[in-house]
């Protein structure tokens, strides 16, 4: 969706409010893709700060349908997001380059695009490992069981190589 934020920018002390439904999402990420389980909608609140400047805070809490890295067993995803930042009109620029990046970055115009915010927003915010609790011990990678649920008693013992020539050695006869 694209923000109209023109008389924000024009008006210090103007503020805009909207709320982004997210129902139906569905987050491609570089590892695949995420159906949202459940999620309130993505709060945008914008506030005119003066010369073609916005103060932009935006909240979203939401699930995404996961499998667990370890035991492969579906695990949500929980993402948190609350940030503040400013974004300001093309006629405003700043003179460092790095803050002139920013605050243009998902502006269209005088249009914030809140689905490439939004986007950037749970990337940053994506788990580097998506677990179904933190010590889930995973599968037996002998036999695959799953060893939440106790052990299956397999030899998972791994024999260093150079053991395992002189092992056959003494074998021999
Ligand atoms: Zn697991
Ligand atoms: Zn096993």
């Amino acid at each position: 969706m694209l923000i109209n934020l023109s008389d924000v920018f024009n008006t210090v002390g103007k503020t805009l409010e909207t709320e982004i439904p997210v129902s139906g999402y569905s987050f491609e990420g570089s590892l695949g893709s995420y159906r949202l389980l459940k999620g309130d909608a993505f709060r945008i609140k914008a506030e005119g700060i003066g010369k073609g400047r916005a103060k932009v805070s935006g909240t979203a809490h939401l699930y995404f349908a996961g499998t667990c890295d370890r035991c492969l067993k579906e695990a949500p995803v929980e993402i948190s997001i609350s940030f503040e930042r400013e974004f300001a009109s093309p006629d405003f620029k700043s003179d460092d380059e790095d803050e002139n990046e920013e605050i243009h970055e998902f502006m269209d115009g005088f249009k914030l695009d809140s689905d490439a915010l939004l986007y950037d927003e749970i990337t940053v915010n994506w788990p580097v490992k998506i677990l179904c609790r933190e010590d889930c011990r995973g599968l037996c990678p002998v036999c695959g069981h799953d060893l939440n649920e106790g052990d299956c008693g397999c030899d998972t013992f791994v024999p260093d190589p150079r053991m395992a020539v002189l092992s056959d050695i003494f074998h021999r006869d």
